[in-house]
């Protein structure tokens, strides 16, 4: 996933692959939770535009992509849309953001204009990195098949969106069960 300088000012799309998607989600908790129900895993595009000036390359446009996770409370499979906004400064000679950088990102994250910094080597720009990281950060912790999910029955383990298996879940508290047997 990589433009060379000299081709810029340049507009380019990228395809992440399923099989590139597939390995970038394997190990997430909500990716395992499938086991064998597990199917693509998802796919996505990035369109940035590029364009230099003096030896800084900076980076417009855009992350749309699906992954497929399991629902946190149900289990069941369900796909995650994501779309991010990129706008990504590229520093030359691999130059790594320091604290300050850090900060400054955060701040602008919170007037809603997030701007990554990425060193680059060489003559070209490995855009890899970048929405490997965008993804991953996209994808949340605990996904839900819907806002107002059920979740499963935790004495029987049916999926109580899809009926009622009319199970006791009242959690008794085992000192107040002893209490109940004991004669006055
Ligand atoms: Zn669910
Ligand atoms: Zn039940």
């Amino acid at each position: 996933m990589k433009v060379l300088l000299r081709q810029l000012p340049l507009k380019r799309s990228f395809a992440l692959s399923a099989d590139y998607v597939d390995g970038l989600v394997a190990g997430l908790p909500m990716r395992k939770a499938l086991g064998a129900d597990a199917s693509q895993a998802g796919e996505g595009e990035a369109e940035l535009d590029f364009y230099i000036e003096g030896d800084n390359v900076f980076a417009r446009g855009k992350l749309d992509a699906w992954v497929e996770l399991a629902c946190s409370r149900c289990l069941v499979n369900l796909k995650h849309s994501i779309t991010e906004e990129l706008m990504v400064t590229y520093l030359p000679g691999g130059q790594i953001p320091n604290e300050d950088g850090l900060e400054s990102d955060e701040e602008d994250a919170d007037e809603g204009d997030a701007e990554d910094t990425y060193g680059y080597e060489g003559e070209e720009i490995d855009v890899e990195p970048l929405l490997r990281e965008r993804l991953l950060l996209a994808i949340p912790y605990a996904p839900l098949c819907k806002a107002d999910c059920l979740g499963l029955c935790s004495k029987c383990g049916g999926n109580r969106n899809n009926s009622e298996c009319g199970c006791d879940r009242k959690v008794v508290d085992p000192r107040l069960a002893a209490l109940k047997d004991i004669k006055v």
